[in-house]
């Protein structure tokens, strides 16, 4: 018997061409299909009730709709919810849900785990156990979708999420094909429709898919900088041996950011790391020229990663040096600190254990 095809990870086109050549089945069944899956996010065949049961019986022999099962939620006194999620082959990810007066972000995951080994993060502690499908990817966005429907008594026809953040486990550009994949689905109109002004996606810098994430997305580009010289990067972020701090700004400046796509740079500030006057001075010089957003980001410590928090005075003359050169700098609010869901802190941990 051959493997059933996963429809959830196929664009609408290339669901089109399974209905028609396997199916022998007229394209608009392709589309009545993908509504099921990407709008109202069924995961069963047998609910779809506008096809006939004869395709939705040979659906159920050729097919599968791959997806991710609740597994666990915290809340944290902020309004944060942190997912776990089990995916068929019982692997755990989590999503970070974080609500506020005009937004429903959703930060999602790209793969279990991950390969990039930065010193400061617990999930690159776990190794990279695998890639996540299109279809684990985007069913993230379509659980907690459902989750916010029920929890916040939403019409089942809306979509409560509007900022989805590719910043959960995993490193997205090392999964590029399945994350290009999700996003074309992410904003498909017959799917979720999201405008790519509200899909981001952070990396730690893998220069070359840089440019093709340019060339082949939309969305926009955050880059986890963290060190404003190369001595330090290279300590805290292994990926630094390979593509310095130079080839990354070089990647950036070709960046099309004149279309509309801006590059943020995400600086996760560590107490005697990366965060004296001195370091807020360098990453001044490295951003002059680059049209660039600055998120400061205070470290969620981590236990047993040995790495301690700024704190809010220090933050904030970081700040207050990088506002002096004229660079946008926000100090971002930590959301989730309380269950271990804030940048970094995903590790498929049990609540109460010792990560
Ligand atoms: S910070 Fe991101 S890229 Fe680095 S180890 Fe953690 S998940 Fe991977």
């Amino acid at each position: 018997m051959s493997t059933p095809i996963d429809i959830a990870s196929l664009t609408l086109e290339q669901l089109t061409a399974f209905v028609e050549q396997t199916l022998g089945e007229k394209p608009y069944r392709a589309r009545q299909l993908y509504k099921w899956v990407h709008q109202r996010g069924v995961t069963d065949f047998a609910q779809m009730t506008d096809l006939s049961k004869a395709l939705r019986e040979r659906l159920i022999a050729t097919a599968e709709l791959r997806h991710v099962v609740k597994d666990l939620e915290q809340r944290s006194s902020d309004g944060t919810i942190k997912y776990r999620f089990k995916t068929f082959d019982g692997k755990l990810l989590e999503s970070v849900y974080m609500p506020s007066p005009d937004r429903k972000t959703l930060c999602v995951s790209t793969q279990v785990g991950c390969a990039m080994g930065c010193r400061f993060c617990a999930t690159g502690t776990l190794g990279l156990l695998r890639n996540l499908s299109p279809s684990e990817i985007v069913a993230q966005v379509h659980a907690v979708n459902a989750e916010v429907r029920q929890n916040e008594g939403i019409a089942s026809t809306l979509r409560p999420l509007t900022n989805l953040v590719f910043m959960g486990m995993g490193e997205p550009l090392h999964n590029f094909e399945n994350v290009k994949t999700s996003l074309q689905i992410l904003q498909s109109e017959e799917g979720p429709n999201f405008s790519h002004r509200h899909l981001t996606v952070s990396t730690v810098g893998l220069v070359p898919m840089i440019e093709r994430f340019a060339l082949e997305t939309q969305a926009k580009l955050a880059i986890s900088l963290n060190a404003s010289n190369d001595e330090t990067r290279s300590q805290i972020m292994p990926i630094n041996k390979k593509w310095n701090i130079a080839a990354l700004m070089d990647a950036c400046r070709q960046f099309p950011v004149k279309q509309g796509r801006r590059v943020t740079f995400e600086y996760v500030l560590m107490e005697g790391v990366n965060d004296s006057d001195a370091n807020a001075a360098e990453l001044a010089a490295l951003l002059q020229g680059v049209p660039a957003k600055v998120n400061l980001i205070q470290y969620n410590q981590n236990p047993g990663l040995g790495f301690l928090t700024t704190q809010d005075n220090r933050a904030e003359a970081f700040r207050k040096i990088l506002e002096r050169a004229e660079v946008t700098a926000l100090i971002r609010q930590n959301r989730g600190r309380d269950i271990a869901a804030a940048c970094g802190q995903l590790a498929n941990v049990q609540p109460g254990a010792a990560p």
